[in-house]
């Protein structure tokens, strides 16, 4: 049994490990039982455009809420679900639920508004990943460059040549492809010649060290290879006025980060962009984080 298999790499067959072992099982067990209970929820943060201050879309990000209020970390339970497999059936559910938001969208005629969706290496490894994409496009009547795919290096870097098929039939129906965390992932640059990308993420470790001359000289290098490349570039986890200031002076174009805005509920989300009522609705700090 896959599944099975699959959690043999936790073991190692050292005793010291089997508590470690057990206490993920049972965290894969109960986030199974949640996921079937419709318990998990996709929350949402929004993408500014620096030059307008404008949302221009939003990415969407697995919440797990727990029984006493809190909530299990994502970079916590999400390396389980890739473990487990059971990833393929969240990530579809997440894509439906992006679908089902740019609907809710256009009801309003929001229409320029993007939802990014994080992708993982066993979804991506699917057979007929691209199809299943386009028909739940088709269900729900959604343009298909309403929706951008984040995928990580280490996707690229799984096998090349299946990666760039896959993102060539994608790209094909009109999905956007952004490269997240870029950076961090120790991968060959050559790739970003050779598929069809839309963005870079410049992970926000970078963005996070934009105040010492170092993070600058690597942050700087990103933007200019991105800018002649033609790849757009979003600064991940922008937090103060400085950093802002910062990605702007970089002609750097689009950014994300509590300075903004949180991630927060669907209903919260339709909340801030009423409040700011139009199609290309302005972000401004006194707006941000609550
Ligand atoms: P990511 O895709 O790089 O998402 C950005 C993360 O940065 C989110 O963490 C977000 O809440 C956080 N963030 C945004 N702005 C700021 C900021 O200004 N400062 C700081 N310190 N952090 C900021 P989150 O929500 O905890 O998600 C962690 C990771 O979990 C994501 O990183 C992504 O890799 C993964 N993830 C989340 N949802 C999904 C999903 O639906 N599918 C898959 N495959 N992975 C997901
Ligand atoms: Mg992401
Ligand atoms: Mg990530
Ligand atoms: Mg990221």
């Amino acid at each position: 049994n896959a599944k099975k298999n699959s959690f043999e790499r936790f073991n190692y067959y050292r005793p010291y490990m089997e508590e470690e072992t057990q206490r993920r099982l049972h965290m894969v067990r109960r986030l199974r039982a949640d996921f079937a209970a419709r318990k998990l929820e996709v929350w949402y943060q929004p993408q500014v455009d620096l030059n307008t201050g404008c949302i221009i879309g939003v990415e969407s990000l697995l919440r797990w809420p727990q029984s006493d209020g809190s909530f299990i970390s994502p970079a916590e339970f999400i390396p389980l679900a890739e473990y487990s497999g059971l990833i393929v059936d969240i990530g579809a559910w997440v894509i439906e639920e992006a679908c089902q938001q740019i609907r809710r969208f256009n009801e309003r005629d929001y229409n320029n508004i993007r939802i990014a969706v994080n992708v993982s290496v066993p979804q991506f490894r699917m057979r007929d990943f691209p199809e299943l994409i386009e028909q739940q496009l088709n269900n729900h009547q959604v343009n298909a460059d309403r929706l951008e795919l984040e995928i990580t290096e280490s996707i690229v870097m799984e096998d090349p040549d299946f990666v760039a098929d896959i993102l060539y039939r994608l790209k094909q129906q009109g999905i956007h492809v952004a490269i997240d965390d870029f950076g961090v992932g120790f991968s060959s640059l050559s790739y970003l010649q050779k598929l069809p990308l839309d963005r870079l993420k410049i992970d926000k470790t970078f963005v996070h060290n934009s105040s010492q001359d170092s993070g600058r000289i690597i942050i700087e290098t990103i933007v200019d290879m991105a800018h002649r490349l033609g790849l757009g570039i979003v600064a991940e986890g922008i937090e103060d006025q400085q950093q802002l200031e910062y990605f702007k002076r970089l002609k750097c174009a689009e950014a994300q980060g509590y300075y903004f805005a949180r991630p927060m509920p669907a209903e919260q989300l339709m909340k801030l962009l009423e409040r700011e009522n139009g199609d290309c609705v302005s972000l401004s700090s006194s707006a941000a984080s609550d």
